[in-house]
């Protein structure tokens, strides 16, 4: 007993200490970080997040077989918990019994059956494992370019929790020291196997499979400290301190030191989005140390699926692997080096030699001395930046990685500030970029057309659009419908807000449009990393919109849109700049128009058969999905979905300012959307949004070109599905959609 008790606490000792030093060290450094405002706030949300997330495994679970393997996995750790505190006082008695509970066959059985749910995910988790082995699956497994090895030292880990446990327990059966007299069928097994050994053998391997159940844990704990499965005990704090709710729609208003940045009088020593890795926030670092690199991120990417070197798992552990190599000169008192010459290192070499891969910038620059210290956050091989120029361009926005991480790491935050610094400290941004921020800046829209050309989508129909004469919306009106720059000036778009009009005027909504008041909301300036030009923009259009609903209350500033990305800016971003509307998305009005029966669509016979794409920024960022596949029905058309729909939607490739940029690498994301689509075998690829439309009628006609795609295939709006189906029903429609 003593033996076993001083072998026991000094190996627990020992591991604390060496436990201690590293959660201390952990700590200062995500300490470091920037300030993160309103972290803390929404406690209530907050709590329920944790439960849901944390406890429940809401978002693990999306992904049924590894998510219920997780979940045994994670109520495993809970559980047997209860077998430590009884090894820890088999350590002091041989009969120790937790108090209360701890002779409950219930809670024996219970501690049995999970370890049995525990040893079965693992091996689940090892099938996972072989069936997206990287090595022989390359880019299209989610696990390529994660730390394999260490996630099988995981599993090991755990597997010898669980037999350690079953050889202690079984011994204690056949030795009388077994606190449970039935119920634990596991541990009685166990001991029934172990009982031919005689009674001598049991005792001795009753302590030899006590310490060797506690000396797996101390050796677990300090493997999970020191390796990327520190996430085990970080996860939980990262999911509570995330953005709520969730790190999609709006962007965060720019901050330095905590404080948001006044960009009419900024301060001197302001930082301007992430040049350097201590420019990030603690929730940044926290971030970084929290990924798990399951990849699940990386299998959803539009960029990564298409063949860019973007991955935002990579991006992740690149930030992560770069903060701890750099933390010696962050927390650990030495000096920050002048840049040093990174041109001799061979980066392919570095990645083969490493077990990494080409697309991880972070391997370029090895080790902790002052070359990495002073490499570049962002830059190209050649001067060994962490995260290439190509992997930060590459970026849609689109959120599918926000949207699976199961740890809720901000990824496009991330990005946008990386963006940020090279935009407006750096200068530095591909080309074409120069003529967006000239268009915007000089037009107020990124086609560089003249404003006096806003109302030209409304000529030739046969009624007049109504347009705001005065500052202020008269009393009567309800709407202010927002035509956005896409509507007013790409030929495709102008399509879907005749479309609407005539819907709305059809059915009787009060609505005006601003004409030439418009101004660009901002988007593409504001996710192309321009906050300069996004506040200016969004400046002059909240004076506009807080004019026009002047003497109006909440609940009476009401903004219809045809756009997806105006509807996500005007909608949740202008709060930041004191401009409060209520914003719809014309799907959704037009859905409630159907139901309160202002509409009524007429089916014709049995309907075409139609796709829809979910726009990103109507369905993940603002979880729009039900309204436009119900119009799609009333129309009379029958939907067939794609594979990936609703929030494990494709990007169309336009988002995050995509748009305006050339796409140089790989396959075009726009006709890996159209190929999808065209594979349902339906006539019309229906959406919601003008540049996904404009996307996908170009991946259609190259399709068309290369006579992969029929002729008989259309891109339409929802809004042109129904007025069609309600023009049926109606003998002299007020006017003719094209
Ligand atoms: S937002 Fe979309 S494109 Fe950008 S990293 Fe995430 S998944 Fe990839
Ligand atoms: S989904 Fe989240 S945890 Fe998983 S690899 Fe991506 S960033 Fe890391």
């Amino acid at each position: 007993m003593a033996a076993r008790l001083i072998i026991g606490l000094g190996l627990t000792v020992l591991t604390l200490i060496l436990a201690g030093q590293r959660v201390r060290w952990l700590y200062t450094l995500i300490h470091s970080g920037q300030p993160a405002s309103g972290r803390t706030k929404e406690l209530g949300a907050r709590l329920k997040t944790q439960l849901v997330e944390v406890f429940g495994q809401r978002r693990l679970l999306n992904w049924t077989v590894p998510g219920l393997a997780h979940f045994f996995t994670f109520w495993g750790f809970v559980v047997l918990l209860t077998v430590y505190v009884e090894a820890y006082g088999a350590l002091f008695t041989e009969h120790f019994a937790i108090p209360l509970i701890g002779r409950s066959p219930v809670l024996g059985f219970i501690q049995d059956l999970i370890a049995l749910a525990v040893l079965v995910s693992i091996i689940t988790f090892a099938v996972l494992r072989i069936r997206q082995d990287p090595e022989r699956r390359q880019r299209s497994s989610r696990f390529y370019g994660s730390h394999t090895g260490g996630a099988w030292l995981i599993l090991f880990m755990i597997f010898n929790v669980i037999w350690t446990l079953f050889l202690f327990r079984g011994t204690e059966v056949n030795n009388g020291t077994f606190p449970y007299p039935s119920g634990a069928f596991g541990s009685e097994a166990a001991g029934a196997l172990l009982a031919p050994l005689g009674p001598e053998t049991n005792r001795v391997m009753e302590t030899v499979g006590l310490l060797l159940h506690i000396g797996v844990m101390l050796a677990f704990l300090i493997i999970v400290l020191y390796s990327k499965h520190l996430h085990i005990f970080v996860a939980p704090i990262n999911v509570a301190a995330k953005r709520m709710p969730k790190a999609l729609g709006p962007l965060l208003p720019m901050e330095s030191g905590g404080k948001e940045i006044d960009f009419e009088d900024p301060d001197e020593d302001d930082t301007f989005g992430r040049g350097k890795i201590e420019d990030f926030t603690w929730k940044g670092m926290l971030d970084f140390a929290t990924c798990t690199e399951c990849g699940r991120c990386q299998s959803q990417c539009p960029a990564w699926n298409t063949g860019k070197p973007l991955s935002p798992k990579l991006v992740i552990m690149d930030l992560r692997d770069h903060l701890f190599a750099k933390a010696p000169y962050l927390i650990g008192g030495q000096t920050l080096p002048e840049s040093p010459d990174h041109s001799d290192i061979d980066v392919l070499a570095l990645a083969a030699g490493n077990g990494h891969v080409p697309e991880s910038g972070f391997s370029r620059v090895p080790g902790s001395g002052p070359e990495q210290a002073a490499r570049p956050l962002v830059g190209s091989a050649e001067v060994g930046g962490v995260i290439d120029p190509d992997v930060l361009w590459s970026c849609t926005t689109c959120g599918a990685c926000v949207e699976q991480c199961p740890v809720d790491i901000e990824h496009i935050d991330h990005i946008v500030d990386m963006r940020r610094y090279q935009v407006l400290i750096e200068t530095e941004f591909p080309t074409e970029l120069g003529t967006l921020f000239r268009n915007l800046e000089n037009k107020g829209n990124p086609w560089g057309q003249n404003s006096s050309a806003r109302m030209d989508w409304a000529k030739g129909l046969d009624f007049e659009v109504p347009q705001l004469a005065e500052e202020t919306l008269p009393d009567e009106v309800e709407y202010l419908f927002w035509i956005g720059c896409a509507g007013a000036f790409d030929d495709n778009a102008r399509r879907t807000v005749r479309a609407t009009a005539e819907l709305l005027h059809i059915a009787g909504v009060n609505y005006v449009v601003l004409g030439d008041g418009e101004t660009c909301n901002g988007d593409p300036a504001r996710r192309s990393g321009n906050e300069f030009v996004f506040q200016l923009l969004a400046q002059q259009n909240v004076e506009v919109l807080n004019t026009v609903f002047e003497g109006r209350g909440p609940g009476r500033r009401k903004i219809v849109t045809t756009c997806p990305h105006c509807f996500n800016t005007l909608g949740r971003e202008y709060p930041q700049l004191d401009g409060h509307y209520e914003v719809v998305h014309h799907t959704q009005l037009l859905n409630q128009l159907v139901r309160e029966g202002k509409l009524t669509p007429v089916p014709g016979g049995d309907g075409p058969a139609v796709t829809y794409h979910d726009p990103c920024y109507l369905g993940r960022h603002n979880e729009v999905y039900s309204p436009p596949r119900e119009l799609v029905g009333a129309s009379g058309a029958q939907l067939t979905e794609m594979p990936r729909h609703a929030d494990r939607s494709m990007c169309c490739g336009a988002g995050g300012a995509r748009m305006w940029m050339e796409e140089r690498i790989g396959k075009r994301v726009n006709e890996d959307r159209v190929d999808e689509a065209i594979a349902t075998q339906t006539s019309a690829i229906a959406t919601g949004c003008p540049f996904c439309r404009v996307m996908l009628t170009d991946g259609l006609t190259a399709r068309e070109a290369e006579g992969t795609a029929g002729k008989t295939t259309e891109v339409i709006d929802v809004a042109q599905l129904l007025l069609t189906s309600v023009k049926r029903g109606d003998p002299a429609p007020p006017a003719q959609a094209e």
